[in-house]
């Protein structure tokens, strides 16, 4: 049987940077778990701008409808910031989610304990933490119709529309159950049932998904802005959050922050099942190109490593590999390994992006 695929589009930025530790994973995982991909690279953002003119070939979109997986860096730059819109970097990153049909969004977000003091909240609010919230990603208020600033008399007004299919809320509903069922078998739904109607389908949709499809898993539904609240107090009580568009991008943020770095948060993006059962994916860091610090060495590898545990884990079938991973990271925060980005006040010595990668893989090594 072939081995599994891989397309990597690093990006721009400290894309390639952190991608670079990626790959010595990958080799890593090859070497010593018998773990082999075929993997491919090709160019996104400013990156393909400057050799294609487009921030995402029609070759390179083929080659990501055709692999298992794509694992992304990030995209975008100040150089590319005088470009028309039409070709600005983050486009192609845009064109991959839609053509792709990426309508999951995941965004885990996990604490580890030994940068829990990052966090703004208290250490045993967040400590072991570890949700994930899958945000609705191609419908709703970003996309509904009709949408515009029309005038009326004589003001203006501003209009966006949020609009849900059942379908469209039934399969972003069986994403989070699935994923529910690996892991702590519970989903709580956010939506404003009380003062929106798309609120009052989502909730009934994801109602009769569960009822019919997967009861086994504990179901609760919860409005939204409680919900913010409540990621707040005590995000603990929470595995799964399911929730559309504009919620997701709301509660995703904040749930970010709970876990401290920028340089730590993973995300994967899934679209329906392929012809092998896997489900379309994109898999990537959530922060950006961050040019203030690309090709000083600086930039946190984690983000991305993280990304290819979800891969590990959600595209290849491999959930004890991916928690080897997760634990080896882990580890080395545990011994104190600090990149620039998780030095606290009381200061000390921060690695470089490839001595994290480094240490990481030793630390794969020490749990053989
Ligand atoms: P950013 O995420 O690139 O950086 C924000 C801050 O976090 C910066 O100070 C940066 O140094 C720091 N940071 C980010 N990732 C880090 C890491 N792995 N390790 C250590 N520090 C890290 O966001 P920004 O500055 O708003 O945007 C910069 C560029 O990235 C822009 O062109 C923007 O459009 C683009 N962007 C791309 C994506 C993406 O590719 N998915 C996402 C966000 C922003």
């Amino acid at each position: 049987m072939a081995n599994p695929s891989i397309l990597i589009l690093a990006g721009d930025g400290i894309g390639p940077e952190v991608m670079t530790e990626v790959k010595k994973i990958i080799t890593w995982f090859g070497a010593k778990r018998g773990l082999d991909f075929d993997v491919t690279e090709d160019l996104v953002g400013g990156a393909a701008y400057d050799v294609h003119g487009v921030p995402l070939s029609d070759a390179t979109m083929a080659k990501a409808q055709e692999v298992d997986a794509v694992l992304l860096g990030a995209v975008g730059g100040p150089k590319y910031d005088v470009l028309d819109f039409s070709v600005k970097p983050e486009r192609g990153l845009l064109r991959l989610r839609k053509e792709m049909d990426l309508y999951a969004n995941l965004r885990p977000a996990q604490c580890f304990d030994a940068i829990a003091d990052f966090s703004s909240l208290k250490r045993d609010v967040v400590a072991g933490l570890d949700i994930m919230i899958v945000r609705e990603l191609t419908s709703g208020i970003y996309f509904g119709e009709p949408r515009g600033i029309i005038t009326e008399g004589n003001e203006r007004v501003g209009i966006n529309t949020q609009r849900y299919t059942e379908s469209e809320i039934a399969r972003v509903a069986r994403s989070a159950f699935e994923l529910a069922r690996r892991r702590g078998n519970k989903v709580c739904s956010m939506e404003k049932a009380n003062v929106m109607e798309s609120g009052i389908l989502w909730r009934e949709v994801v109602q009769k998904i569960h009822d019919t499809e997967y009861p086994d898993v504990e179901l609760s539904h919860m409005y939204a802005d409680a919900g913010g609240m409540q990621l707040c107090r005590w995000p603990k009580q929470f595995d799964v959050i399911v929730t559309d568009n504009l919620f997701g991008d709301l509660l995703s943020d904040v749930a970010a922050m709970l876990t401290g770095s920028l340089g730590m948060l993973p995300s994967a993006s899934l679209g329906a099942p392929m012809a092998n059962g896997r489900p379309k994916a994109m898999y990537e860091p959530v922060h950006g190109s961050a040019p203030d610090i690309a090709g000083q060495g600086k930039a946190n590898p984690i983000a991305c490593i993280l990304s290819f545990a979800m891969a590990l884990r959600y595209s290849f079938d491999q959930g004890d590999e991916a928690a080897r991973l997760e634990a080896a990271i882990a580890k080395v925060l545990a011994d104190g390994v600090r990149t620039a980005d998780l030095m606290g006040p009381e200061g000390g010595t921060p690695v470089s992006t490839s001595e994290m990668g480094d240490k990481i893989i030793a630390a794969l090594d020490a749990s053989l």
